[in-house]
């Protein structure tokens, strides 16, 4: 493993998760919604972390000052992280379907997900990404490029999590409530409560 294939690696990565999301994206925008919330300004912060930035150093390896030494033994690691990324982010399409958006919104008969990966976490797609974020700083060592995806999407994460479950709970009540008993976030629940 060279600088040069965790380089090329990491962009495999994102490629690969524009090609998962793709005919979701396209289903999404003909999917009636009852009610939206735009949160573009966390979505340019976190794609700013997780593609910007990043795609500048694997393009042009700026900001020179901020890069330090390559291990092959932590991109092994973050290539590991990317392909787990991917694949959770896959089940995660599939098993939320229709009710998938960029920013949060319900749809025209949204039906509550509590299966598949959802059975054990409720922010399945959301651990996807930490996984994808955590690989980028093992995939690319720079002090910049490296940690800017868990900056970014910890910003989203962090200023959204507790608006999507206000909302899932205001639409779907003592249902979504039951199940956030029982799952984690995103690390999952191993001993049911009560
Ligand atoms: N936070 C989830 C989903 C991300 S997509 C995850 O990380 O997997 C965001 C949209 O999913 C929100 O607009 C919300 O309406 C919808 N959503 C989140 N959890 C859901 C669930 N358990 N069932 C149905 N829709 C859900």
């Amino acid at each position: 493993m060279t600088l040069l294939s965790a380089k090329i690696i990491w962009f495999i990565g994102v490629a690969g998760w524009a090609v998962i999301r793709h005919p979701h994206a396209r289903r999404s925008r003909r999917t009636p919604t009852v009610r939206r919330a735009r949160d573009l300004a966390l979505l340019t912060i976190s794609s700013t972390g997780m593609f910007v930035l990043p795609a500048i150093y694997v393009l042009g390896s700026q900001p020179r000052f901020a890069s330090y030494p390559f291990q092959p033994m932590l991109a092994w690691l973050g290539t590991a992280l990317f392909a787990g990324a991917l694949w959770l982010f896959y089940r995660t399409h599939k098993d939320l379907g229709r009710q998938w958006s960029v920013t949060l919104e319900i749809r025209e008969q949204h039906a509550l997900v509590t299966q598949g990966v959802y059975r054990y976490i409720r922010h399945p797609m959301y651990a996807a990404f930490w996984l994808w974020a955590l690989a980028q700083v093992l995939l690319l060592p720079n002090w910049v490029a490296g940690p800017a995806g868990l900056v970014g999407f910890g910003t989203l994460f962090f200023l959204r999590i507790g608006r999507e479950e206000r909302l899932m709970e205001e639409t779907f009540g003592d249902d979504y409530r039951r199940y956030a008993v029982r799952t984690g976030r995103i690390v999952p629940r191993l001993f049911k409560a009560g």
